[in-house]
């Protein structure tokens, strides 16, 4: 696995605090652009090259995650999520909580199925009922180690499930950011172009908004992940997304409360994947939303497209996705902006 997109998918990043992630995004876009600035939402902005329009593409940074919202006098954590987390993949999954006194690992505890009652067994698992053991055998113990406030993430994992197909912890949106350093490395148009790692996307597309208000573009991409129908109990009709089968193109989001990509920009995505024989697949999206939400509704309006990976159990603490999707991606955008940039 390539060692740079390991370091991505596994470095800490809840929205609000991706300072750690913006550092190796900052260190990468220095490599190939003019100009890197962090601004004071702590998005990544690098830029590249000179011409009249100006195009603006955007991976977010942040990932879900959890804070410590609480410590018991027996030392357990209670916590709050970040972003869209389906409580029911919680339970015993291995977390960190990122301390100021250094990292700590947890476990999210539940009550065992063996001292459940009828009732409880029935009722839905709420995150609110789960707690984090971090060891500790007092509040005063615990607070050693952490204290309320301190950010949590998924422990972090990744590599190569078989050939093509690669897993990690967020997936979403870090994919997106690996494949924004390699497009800015790409580049070469008569434009100026700006990538932006953006922040604070899970939690209502905040970083997008000020982003694109600062750099006016002309025309903007975003680059995230979407969710694949290719695994056991999803309908073709509930997504026909595939991995391995290309970058997929969309054509509208939450059913069109987010992005409806218009007309001018879907050409040009479609047009460019044809021309230049890169694999893609269409997306029409009843659910969800990416930064191209945001940044479409710019200032007068910005025509805006959205590429996306498809990834399996996106939202969770491990994601699967096809390393050559991701690829297609790159190559989609590249082209893509050199036909804006004409
Ligand atoms: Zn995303």
């Amino acid at each position: 696995m390539d060692i740079l997109l390991k370091k991505i998918i596994e470095a800490a990043g809840i929205p609000g605090y991706e300072s750690e992630i913006a550092k190796i995004m900052h260190a990468e876009f220095k490599k190939t652009c003019s100009e890197v600035q962090i601004d004071n939402f702590g998005n990544v902005i690098a830029k590249k090259g000179k011409g009249k329009t100006r195009i603006m593409l955007a991976a977010h940074m942040d990932e879900i995650g959890l804070m410590v919202k609480h410590i018991t006098k027996e030392g357990f954590l209670y916590f709050i999520k970040l972003g869209g987390i389906d409580d029911r993949i919680l339970p015993a999954q291995r977390v960190i909580v990122k301390a100021k006194k250094g990292d700590c690992l947890g476990i999210i505890g539940t009550k065992p199925p063996h001292l459940q009652k009828d009732e409880e067994k029935k009722k839905p698992l709420k995150y609110e009922d789960m707690f984090i053991d971090i060891g500790c055998k007092s509040k005063e113990d615990a607070e050693k180690k952490v204290e309320v406030g301190d950010i949590i993430i998924f422990e972090p994992n990744s590599g190569v499930l078989n050939e093509k197909l690669y897993y990690g912890k967020a997936i979403d949106d870090r994919i997106g950011c690996f494949a924004l350093i390699k497009i800015m490395e790409k580049l070469k148009v008569n434009a100026e172009v700006y990538a932006v790692a953006t922040t604070q996307e899970e939690v209502g597309l905040k970083g997008a908004r000020t982003s694109a208000f600062k750099i006016d573009p002309d025309y903007a991409i975003a680059i995230d992940t979407n969710a694949a129908g290719d695994t056991p109990q999803i309908s073709e009709r509930e997504s026909s997304l595939k991995l391995g089968a290309g970058v997929s193109i969309t054509i509208i989001e939450a059913s069109g409360r987010g992005l409806i990509v218009n007309e001018k920009m879907k050409n040009i995505l479609i047009d460019a994947a044809k021309k230049n024989k890169i694999k893609y697949q269409i997306d029409v999206i009843e659910g969800g939303m990416t930064d191209g939400a945001i940044i479409h509704m710019n200032r007068e309006g910005v025509p805006t497209g959205v590429l996306s990976i498809p990834t399996r159990y996106i939202h969770s603490p491990t994601g699967v996705f096809n390393i050559e999707d991701l690829y297609s991606a790159v190559e989609l955008a590249v082209k893509a902006v050199g036909d804006l940039a004409k």
